[in-house]
């Protein structure tokens, strides 16, 4: 069945040819994308969880496009604690003719072991005349989740076979939870969908995720960059995309902002104004 669908998919990839995205194009319609929702979590903080957190962002940079650029058309992939598939999110994209498509995430980073000494214990060893006493010290392993990681990226589809590894993984000798669902690369089917979608909107997304990453540095946040990766919450939408990772939840920091109202309406006005700015450029056709 799997191979069926992907024999239509890659018939229809060949069949259809993805118009680039032109020059003095106008932005009219923007998809928003709470990532996650109903049985899918997320990331999970201290206290939050991802899907919460996108939704109410998101609803709130529907509120600014709404409120303030009133020639474009706000879709959104849901509305409430509900998981649409990703096939389901790039199908509403789609059908409304999309010019844009935003994909609200929270970042994560993965748990880590410490070792803690708790105390001692006297145990015996050997036998006879060789018995033993021997004083051992006794450990437990805490688990934690927190991380002094911060900032927001935003990420776009893009062939990651020879790219470098996250900048931030560099700078702080630790990993970013890979999260979002990627796609195999080494699948040739997946490769091509990668590669029209690449040739059709890559460079646009990434000017679409500069121009937000540019809002975020505005407001004094840390600038994570934008990153391709093979994700395949983008790779169905046919029209430029990037997915925001507004902050980390497992930071108690950022879990917190990211949980006040300041820290959301902060957050969504970044992505509102990011979008406005490559919108006011696009239509300028430059
Ligand atoms: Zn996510």
């Amino acid at each position: 069945m799997r191979k069926i669908w992907l024999f239509l998919l890659l018939l229809a990839g060949s069949m259809l040819t993805i118009p680039a995205f032109a020059a003095n194009k106008k932005i009219t319609k923007v998809v928003l994308d709470a990532g996650h929702g109903g049985k899918d979590y997320g990331a999970r903080g201290a206290y939050s969880n991802e899907k919460d957190l996108t939704l109410a962002i998101v609803k709130k940079i529907g509120t600014l496009i709404n409120d303030s650029l009133r020639d474009v058309q706000v879709i959104y992939t849901r509305t409430d604690d509900t998981y649409p598939s990703l096939k389901e999110r790039h199908a509403i994209a789609n059908q409304a003719g999309a010019d844009l498509f935003i994909s609200v995430h929270i970042n994560s980073t993965p748990y880590w072991y410490e070792k803690v000494k708790t105390g001692t214990r006297t145990v015996y060893r050997g036998h006879g005349r060789k018995r033993r006493k021997h004083v051992e010290t006794v450990y437990k392993t805490i688990r934690h989740h927190t991380t002094q990681l911060q900032g927001t990226e935003s990420l776009v589809l893009g062939s990651i076979r020879n790219n470098q590894k996250s900048k931030a993984v560099v700078d702080y000798g630790e990993s970013i939870v890979d999260e979002p669902d990627l796609l195999n690369e080494n699948d040739p089917q997946t490769a091509i969908i990668i590669a029209q979608y690449t040739k059709a909107f890559l460079s646009s997304s990434v000017e679409l995720g500069t121009a937000i990453q540019q809002q975020f540095a505005n407001q004094g946040r840390r600038d994570l960059g934008v990153k391709q990766q093979s994700l395949e919450v983008l790779a169905g939408s046919y029209m430029p995309g990037v997915l925001v990772e507004c902050g980390f939840i497992t930071n108690p920091d950022e879990e917190a902002y990211m949980n006040s109202e300041q820290g959301q309406w902060e957050i969504a006005k970044a992505i509102y104004r990011g979008i406005k700015a490559f919108k006011m450029q696009a239509e300028s056709g430059k």
